[in-house]
Formats: structure tokens, sequence, C-alpha cells
């Protein structure tokens, strides 16, 4: 299955598994749902994660958006 990236709106596939998730294996997904610190989740490529600041808000994801 693949998920859209909420900030470039990239395809991302998703591995699925409970095992997968907890393992953090991150060779067979392209990203995962990320919790900010306002509370907000979004499901984002790991492309856009490692753009994000340590303490990203809904406003740095919407930035991505942007300069995408
Ligand atoms: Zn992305």
């Amino acid at each position: 299955m693949t998920e859209r990236c909420d900030a470039c709106g990239q395809e991302i596939p998703i591995a699925g598994g409970i095992a997968n998730f907890w393992t953090m294996d991150s060779t067979e997904t392209g990203g995962m749902t990320l919790e900010l610190v306002d509370g907000t989740e979004h499901q984002l490529c790991f492309d856009c994660i490692e753009k994000l600041p340590e303490e990203a808000t809904v406003e740095d994801v919407a930035a991505l958006d942007e300069s995408a």
C-alpha cells in the first residue's frame, strides 16, 4: 500500500505489519507518521522528515509544501 506525503505529495510505500513498525526498520518504507509538538499527525516521506527542524510544527510542514 502507499500513502501520500502530507508535505510534498510524493507517494510513500508503507510496509505493513506491526513488527516492522516496532523495529523502526526504514528499509521497506519511504516514510512514517510523525506526531509534531503541536499534537498534529502527518504522514511524511523521509526526505521531508530530514528537512524538518527538531521540534517541527504544522507550519514547518506547510513550508515544505511551498518549497517543493
Ligand atoms: Zn515528502
